[in-house]
């Protein structure tokens, strides 16, 4: 059978796969295999991940004003080979984490990594670190233990009718195993978020707010601000432990 490439974000000349603890949303702080693709087809100002997005020659902007060469920051490797790094890298770690980039965009790709990292050990669990614009398909539906679903607001800069789709929103709103974390930078953002929660029926118990920041002093000067709000309105509250152990370090 003919296999799909996976295009894969490079770090130091490698693809990025790394082995460490989950840093925001329900599962914080679990020991977890990441592997980061590379594409998104938002582009968020304050995004943390734009060498997966933001090539020299694109319109995009960002708050850094930093351009990157695509050629240096994509790798493309077979799912096979990808499921390999995952079992070296991991050390026997069983939670893997496909993020991005929008991980969304390569699921045949992806499907065929599952398969061969399910055919090692069934007991290998899957998160996936969306941003909730892209219908998962039949097997991924199937596969995936659980949806970190971040919707992006306006503070992300992306026109609404980029960064909200109803049908894949719907979709999300009806699994069990789906989580909905937004990212908070001001009072406003708070406003958008009960509008979706009342528009799309999401319910308050799975919804998590987790400060903006790319920082630990930007983290820290929203942290107990968002911390009260959902404390008195009943969200739960999303730190960003990777930054507060490791800065804005890469692959840790
Ligand atoms: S959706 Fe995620 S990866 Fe894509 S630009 Fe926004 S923050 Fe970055």
């Amino acid at each position: 059978m003919a296999t799909t490439a996976l295009k894969l974000a490079k770090l130091d000349g490698k693809p990025e796969i790394f082995h460490t603890l989950q840093g925001e949303g329900v599962s914080m702080g679990v020991p977890s295999v990441f592997v980061r693709s590379s594409l998104c087809n938002l582009h968020c100002t304050w995004c943390d991940t734009d060498y997966t997005w933001n090539w020299e020659g694109t319109p995009w902007t960002h708050e850094t004003g930093v351009k990157y060469s695509k050629q240096d920051y994509i790798v493309s490797l077979e799912p096979g080979e990808v499921a390999r790094l995952v079992t070296s890298i991991g050390k026997g770690c069983k939670n893997v984490i496909l993020t991005g980039g929008e991980p969304l965009l390569q699921q045949t790709a992806w499907s065929e990594m599952i398969r061969h990292l399910r055919a090692l050990d069934p007991q290998y669990r899957f998160e996936v670190e969306t941003n909730g614009t892209q219908i998962p398909d039949e097997f991924m539906s199937e596969a995936i233990d659980q949806w970190n679903v971040s919707a992006k607001l306006s503070n992300s800069g992306n026109d609404e009718k980029l960064r909200i789709k109803p049908d894949a929103l719907r979709y999300f709103v009806s699994r069990e195993n789906a989580w909905f974390k937004f990212v908070i930078q001001t009072a406003e953002d708070l406003t958008e978020v009960q509008q979706l929660e009342n528009d799309y029926a999401i319910p308050k118990a799975k919804i998590l707010l987790m400060p903006e920041g790319r920082t630990e002093t930007s983290l820290q000067q929203k942290r107990l601000w968002l911390a009260d709000i959902c404390r008195d309105q009943g969200y739960r509250f999303s730190d960003r432990l990777h930054i507060q152990l490791w800065g804005s370090k890469r692959g840790v």
